[in-house]
Parts: C-alpha cells; structure tokens; sequence
C-alpha cells in the first residue's frame, strides 16, 4: 500500500511512494540491507524534506536516518561535534551556543537535518558547511559497507558536492562531524550583521544567532504557515561577458562576482524584474516578498508548483537569456528527474 509524503515534505503537497523505512542506527541500515531484495536504484533517503518537491505517486522505497545524537570532543581551541544525521539542523547550532562553542551561529534556523548538510553544502550569510566540515559517515546503499569521507572527497561547490553527482543515491549518510571552536571567530561580512558589529562593543555567537534568526523570520515565509522549500532556483552563475551585457541592458542588476571570469546573478532579482514576484495560479505560487520562494498556498499539488516553476524559468529566460536550475529535488514518476545541479 502507498506511504503518503504529505506529513515529510514542507510544500506541504500530498504525495506518495511506494513504502517509507526509518532508522534510528547505523547498524539497523546495514542489517536492513543484507536482507533486502529490493535492488538500490529504487530507494531515495529523505531526511526533513525541506529541499525537495515530491510529485504524485513516487516509485521508491524511501529511507529516513533518524539517527539521533550529538557529541563533542575537545582539542585545545578547537572542538569536534558529531552529530547524527536525524538531528534537527537547527537544534544542533542551538546546542552547540548553549554549550559555548562558535561556528554555526550564521547558519541558524536553517531547515532540515544533519544528514542532509553536506549534500548541498548549505550556507547562509557568509557562511557554508564546508567551512566547518571534518568528515561524514555514511552506508553504501549497494554494499552495505560503511564509509567516511573526509573534505576533500566530498568536493564541495556552491550548493554542491559529490552526492549530487556522481555519488547520487549511492549512500545513506549517518552522522557528520563538523570544527567548532571555543574562541569566537565570527563572521560579520553580511550587510545586516555587519551592522550589527557596529552598534555594539562586543557581540557574542548567540547574538549573531539571534540576528539571524530574526532576519530569516521577517524575510522567509515559515513552512509552518505557509508550504515552501526556500529557494527554489540557484543563483545562476554567468561568465563575465555575459554579466557586462546584461548589465550594458539592466543597469541595476543584482550580482556578486565570484572569480575575474564569472558572475553569480541574484535569481530572486530576475524574477521579481520579470513581474513574477506575488503570482500565483490557483495554491500554486511566487511568494510576495521573496520571489525566489515558490509556496503552496494551501492545496497546490506538486504538478502544480512544477508548472508554476516552469512558467517562472521560461519567464526570466524570455527576459533575461539566463537559464535557472533548480535548488530544489523535484521527485515524481520519473524518479529524480530534476537533481538540482
Ligand atoms: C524556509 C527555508 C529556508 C531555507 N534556507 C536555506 C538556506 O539558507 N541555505 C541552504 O543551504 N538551504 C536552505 N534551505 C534548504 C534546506 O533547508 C536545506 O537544503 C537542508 O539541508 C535540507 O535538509 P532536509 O533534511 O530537509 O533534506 P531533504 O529535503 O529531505 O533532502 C535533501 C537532499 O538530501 C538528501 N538526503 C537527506 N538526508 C540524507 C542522508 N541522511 N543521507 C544521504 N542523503 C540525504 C536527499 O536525498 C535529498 O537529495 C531552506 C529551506 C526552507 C524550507
């Protein structure tokens, strides 16, 4: 019988796959497997569901790691946290201020679970995972066998790593450990802390916490109260030709450079620019105030957020000539037919 997906993925879109396995340990995934006829290509682990949208009927077995757990070991200033990959992202950053350590504190609020960090290396207000990474477990879906990675071999990129690539669907990934400190080491390049900075003598890490938090409060829309997975698209990266020809066109285009040879464009600018921000086609729509947000409104199906996105991408493109991807893991019939790269 089908396993509904609506309580597991914050669109909020009702949704179905074939049968849903928790796991609460590392050992209970390997013993899982050896006896599973089920061959690898069928399954799709989920974790919090907050970067994908879940389309119909789905084919696959899903698997969840809720694995709980969060410890921390000492090394002079530096301190190494292991937490499961069940862990709720943001209980962990709460946990780690509380105990006194500094790293997290711009990655607060962020959705999701442990597990799921690496996969997009996820980063918010001048800070992205990798900056902390150490190392990750994970389970071979096909063998079975347990693997670490270290940094290196997770090749981390601008929302980005090797299990959207070539690893894609091949682990299950069971608990990360991450470099914290005891000293604080902030970073307050981003226009909001950086006033921050600049109102007070000194600002702790649970005072970045707290701005951030209150800044994603008032910016995003909460998946509590209105269905989403945050950004929808990537900010598009261009060559430097390309930029300086839009720019030549739309003199108040929104980007940042990235290297002398390229570009990364504001998508939610382009949108907004094509008068997409705030539309809507039945539950399906733009949010108002960040048009890189595609929400449900209520009862928009999956298909329907798809069209609506659709729509948004030949839209800016029509305008623009910049094509945009989504951030999001689009999972229907097809299996994973959009792998956000
Ligand atoms: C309101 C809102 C704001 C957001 N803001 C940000 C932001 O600022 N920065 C940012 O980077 N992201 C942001 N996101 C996106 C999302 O929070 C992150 O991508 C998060 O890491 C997804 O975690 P999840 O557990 O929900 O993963 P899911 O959505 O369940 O899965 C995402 C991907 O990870 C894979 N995966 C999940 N768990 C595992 C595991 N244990 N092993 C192997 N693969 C796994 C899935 O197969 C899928 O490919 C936002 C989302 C929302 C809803």
């Amino acid at each position: 019988m089908a396993q509904s997906l609506a309580a597991f993925n914050t669109f909020g879109v009702e949704a179905t796959c074939d049968s849903l396995f928790r796991f609460s340990s590392e050992q209970s995934i390997q013993d899982w497997l050896a006896g599973m006829p089920i061959p690898p290509e069928k399954f799709f682990v989920l974790g919090g569901g907050s970067n994908v949208l879940l389309i119909g009927h789905i084919p696959l077995t899903f698997l969840k790691a809720d694995i709980e757990g969060i410890s921390y070991r000492e090394e002079g200033n530096d301190v190494f946290v292991t937490a499961g990959a069940g862990v709720n992202w943001h209980a962990l950053v709460l946990d780690s201020l509380d105990n006194g350590y500094s790293g997290l504190e711009n990655l607060s609020l962020i959705p999701g679970n442990v597990g799921a960090a690496p996969i997009q290396n996820i980063g918010a207000y001048g800070v992205e995972l990798e900056q902390l990474f150490v190392s990750l477990s994970a389970v071979d879906l096909f063998s079975g066998e347990k693997r670490e990675f270290g940094h290196a071999e997770c090749e981390f990129g601008y929302r980005d790593s090797i299990f959207k690539r070539e690893y894609r669907g091949k682990y299950i990934i069971t608990d990360v450990t991450l470099r914290l400190s005891k000293k604080q080491q902030l970073v307050l390049t981003y226009g909001p802390l950086k006033e921050l900075a600049a109102s007070t003598d000194s600002v702790s890490a649970k005072d970045v916490s707290k701005a951030v938090i209150s800044i994603r409060q008032s910016k995003l829309p909460d998946p509590e109260t209105l269905g989403n997975a945050g950004s929808f698209f990537k900010n598009p990266v261009v060559d430097a030709e390309v930029f300086q020809k839009l720019k030549a066109q739309f003199p108040d285009i929104v980007a940042y450079p990235i290297s002398e040879s390229s570009v990364k464009l504001a998508a939610g600018w382009l949108i907004d620019q094509s008068g997409l921000k705030g539309y809507r086609r039945g539950d399906a729509g733009v949010h108002q105030q960040q048009a890189l947000v595609m929400v449900n409104h209520g009862q928009a199906t999956g298909e329907e957020i798809l069209e609506l996105a659709g729509h948004v991408k030949d839209t800016v493109n029509e305008k623009f000539g910049v094509a945009l991807e989504p951030e999001v893991w689009i999972i229907g019939e097809q299996h994973v037919f959009e792998a956000s790269r």
